[in-house]
């Protein structure tokens, strides 16, 4: 009986904290192995969402890694949450070409490590819909050091 309500609670708690989708688009052409590994560190910073999961759903955030950056981004920037109307959309990108030239010699980890921390900022300026910083991952600026840090 109480294994039973177990279950039951269970299941109830899981569907009230489903997993937040990200839609990842690697326009950068990342390699598998360096994209794998990203997803994976990605996952272990789920920050508000509680739990992510990769899939192209309908309310997903889009992920998109791009090579270049594009549109007004300031020179040093690693990421950007797309805004419209004061909102801030689920729609991230990552600078992957200014993110591992930071890192220099990082290694593959390094690089996925750094490059998912990237996406967790973005990620929490999605959740608090707030363009300002705070701490932490929130820092308004991270440096090579903070970004493969394993925390
Ligand atoms: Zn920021």
């Amino acid at each position: 009986m109480v294994y039973m309500r177990l279950l039951l609670l269970a299941a109830w708690t899981a569907s009230m904290a489903p997993a937040l989708d990200l839609c990842v688009r690697n326009e950068a052409g990342l390699d598998n192995g360096t994209l794998l590994l990203t997803m994976h560190h990605i996952r272990q910073n789920p920050g508000k969402a509680g739990r992510l999961s990769f899939a192209c759903s309908a309310s997903a955030v889009r992920v998109t890694f791009a090579a270049h950056q594009e549109g007004p981004h300031p020179p040093d920037a690693l990421g950007a949450t797309r805004s419209a109307g004061g909102k801030i959309l689920p729609d991230i990108i990552v600078f992957t070409r200014s993110v591992l030239q930071m890192l220099g010699e990082a290694g593959v980890d390094g690089q996925a490590r750094a490059l998912a921390k990237v996406v967790a900022h973005e990620l929490s300026h999605y959740f608090r819909q707030q363009r300002g910083h705070d701490e932490g991952l929130d820092k308004p600026f991270l440096d090579a050091q903070e970004l493969i840090a394993l925390r």
